[in-house]
C-alpha cells in the first residue's frame, strides 16, 4: 500500500492540462446560459493518467471482503460470490424497465414470486414482501404491521414495544418512528430474556415484544417459543429480527415458535453486497396473524400469469416499484445454488467457524456469556490494564485484519463481537486468533504500540462523532 498522504483531484490540477479530446462540433457554438455557469466552481485541470492513477489508488484503499477477512459481529460479512453478479447482469433482468407492466415483466414478476415463497418457507411464514430496502426498514414495516392489526382491532392503548436488552439499536430506533413507548428487558445470568421480567411487563398497554434470535450476544434464545405464547397471551404481537438467520437456515424456523412478522437481511444471510457495496433488501415474511397486512405491492400468480397486487389489510406501499431488485436476483441464484441441504450446510458451518474460532479466543479475552455460540461471539478486551477494546480493534488494523465490532451489544464491558461466517477457511481463523493472542501479549509487554495504532494506514484515529455529526462533503481548497 502506498502511504503518501493522497491529494485531493483540485491540488493535482495544473491549468491548461486536458485528458479529453472533443470532437469538432456539426452545430454552431453558443455560448451556455449564464445561468448555469459559476466562476466560484473551477474545475480541476487534469491529464487522463494522473485521474486515471489518483482514483485507481483511492481505489486500493478500500477495505473488501474480496480482498480481507472481515469478522464483522452481526453484519455476517460472507463471501459475495461471482456468480450472483453474472445471474444479476444477464440483459433480460438488467434492461427490463419497472414501468414495463405485467405483460412484458413475466419473468421478473415470477423470480419474485419464487423468491417470496422460498423465504417465507425458510422462515417458516405464510407470505412475504419484498419491499423493504434494509433491516431497519423491515422493522419499520413489520412494527407499522403490528400497529396497524391493533388498530383494526380497535385496541389503540397498546402502545409499548417491549425490547431485551441485548437489541440492535435499530430496533428501539423503529419504535420511535412508529410511535411506540419501548420498554427494555434485562436478560437473565444465562445471557436469554429474563422471563420474570417479561411476565411482570405484560399489561394490556403492550403492542408486543421485538426479539433477536439468536441474540446479538450469539446466543440461541432457548426459551422463545414460552416467550411468543406469553406475549399472545396477553393480547400482543412477536416481532422477529432475523439479521442473524445465518446461524439457524434449514435447522430452524422462527415462524414454527410463533414469531408473527420477521426481516431477512439478504445483505447478510443470503450473500447480496452490504452498504457501499450495493443497495440491500430487509424483505419482511409474517405468519397467519399479520399476512394480509404485509407492504405492497407483492407479486402474486393467478391463472398461470404473474402480477403485482396489494394484501388486503396492507399498510401499503414503502418503497419505489418492487424493491431493490438486482439484489433479489441475486439472492435468488444464491439460494437456488445451495439448496435446502446447502442451506442448512451454511448455517452449520457458521456455527463451526464461530465456536472453533471462541475455542481458540476465550483462552485470552474472557467472555461474560460462556455458552456454545452460534454463528458469532461477544469477548471483551480486557487483557491489561490501561488498555481497551479501542486499542485492540486499532492494533488488528496493523495486522491486516478488519476489527470486529466493538462496544456492542452494551451489556458487555469492552465488548468485542466476532462473526467469522461459514465462508472462512480454517487458516484464516488461525492467522485471526493467533494475532489477536499476539495483540493482548503487546497490551501486557508494550501498551503505548496499541495506544497509538493503527501504524500502517494513510490516516489513524478518526473523530468518529464528528464525522457522523459534522460531515464535510464539499472540498474547500
Ligand atoms: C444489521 C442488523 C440490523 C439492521 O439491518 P440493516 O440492514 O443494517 O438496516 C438490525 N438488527 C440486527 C441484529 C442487525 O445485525
Amino acid at each position: 500500500m502506498n502511504l503518501r498522504p493522497e491529494p485531493l483531484a483540485y491540488e493535482l490540477s495544473a491549468p491548461g492540462r486536458c485528458g479529453a479530446a472533443l470532437p469538432e462540433p456539426d452545430v454552431p457554438e453558443t455560448a451556455l446560459p449564464k445561468a448555469l455557469l459559476r466562476d466560484d466552481l473551477p474545475l480541476p485541470e487534469i491529464d487522463e493518467l494522473t485521474a486515471v492513477r489518483h482514483f485507481t489508488r483511492l481505489s486500493q484503499k478500500n477495505y473488501s471482503i474480496d480482498t480481507e477477512f472481515y469478522p464483522l459481529g452481526s453484519c455476517t460479512m460472507k463471501y459475495n460470490p461471482k456468480v450472483n453478479e453474472a445471474a444479476a447482469s444477464l440483459p433480460g433482468w438488467r434492461t427490463t424497465h419497472p414501468l414495463a407492466g405485467a405483460e412484458f415483466s413475466q419473468g421478473a414478476l415470477e423470480l419474485m414470486y419464487r423468491l417470496q415463497a422460498m423465504l417465507a418457507d425458510i422462515g417458516g411464514f405464510k407470505a412475504a414482501s419484498l419491499q423493504p430496502a434494509a433491516g431497519a426498514h423491515g422493522e419499520l414495516a413489520g412494527v407499522l404491521m403490528i400497529r396497524k392489526w391493533h388498530r383494526d382491532r380497535g385496541d389503540l392503548k397498546r402502545v409499548k414495544m417491549l425490547i431485551p436488552d441485548s437489541a440492535h439499536g435499530t430496533n428501539p430506533a423503529t419504535c420511535s418512528m412508529v410511535g411506540f413507548e419501548t420498554l427494555t428487558i434485562p436478560s437473565a445470568a444465562d445471557g436469554g430474556v429474563d422471563l420474570a421480567a417479561l411476565e411482570s411487563a405484560l399489561d394490556d398497554t403492550v403492542a408486543g415484544i421485538m426479539i433477536t434470535n439468536p441474540s446479538t450476544l450469539g446466543l440461541f434464545e432457548r426459551n422463545i417459543e414460552r416467550i411468543a405464547k406469553l406475549v399472545h397471551d396477553a393480547g400482543g404481537l412477536v416481532y422477529g429480527d432475523g439479521a442473524n438467520l445465518n446461524a439457524i437456515t434449514g435447522i430452524f424456523r422462527p415462524g414454527d415458535a410463533g414469531i408473527d412478522v420477521m426481516h431477512f437481511n439478504l445483505h447478510k444471510t443470503f450473500s447480496t453486497p452490504h452498504g457501499g457495496g450495493g443497495p440491500g433488501s430487509g424483505m419482511v415474511a409474517a405468519g397467519e396473524r399479520l399476512a394480509d397486512y404485509l407492504p405492497g405491492p407483492v407479486a402474486v400468480r393467478k391463472d398461470g400469469r404473474f402480477d403485482m397486487a396489494m394484501p388486503t389489510a396492507s399498510i401499503g406501499r414503502l418503497k419505489a416499484f418492487h424493491g431493490n431488485f438486482g439484489v433479489l436476483v441475486r439472492a435468488y441464484t444464491y439460494i437456488r445454488m445451495l439448496g435446502a441441504p446447502g442451506l442448512r450446510r451454511l448455517a452449520e458451518t457458521a456455527v463451526l467457524n464461530a465456536n472453533y474460532l471462541k475455542a481458540k479466543v476465550e483462552k485470552v479475552y474472557p467472555l461474560k456469556y460462556g455458552r456454545g455460540c452460534m454463528h458469532e461471539f461477544v469477548a471483551m478486551g480486557t487483557v491489561a490494564e490501561g488498555v481497551h477494546t479501542l486499542d485492540i480493534a486499532k492494533r488488528l488494523i496493523d495486522y491486516g485484519f478488519h476489527p470486529p465490532t466493538i462496544y456492542f451489544p452494551l451489556i458487555v464491558p469492552e465488548a468485542l463481537m466476532i462473526e467469522p461466517t461459514e465462508t472462512e477457511t480454517r487458516e484464516t481463523l488461525d492467522a485471526f486468533a493467533d494475532a489477536l493472542v499476539k495483540i493482548a501479549e503487546e497490551a501486557r509487554s508494550d501498551p503505548e504500540l496499541l495506544h497509538s495504532a493503527p501504524h500502517v494506514t494513510p490516516v489513524g484515529r478518526l473523530d468518529e462523532v464528528a464525522a457522523a455529526r459534522c460531515p464535510i462533503l464539499c472540498y474547500r481548497g
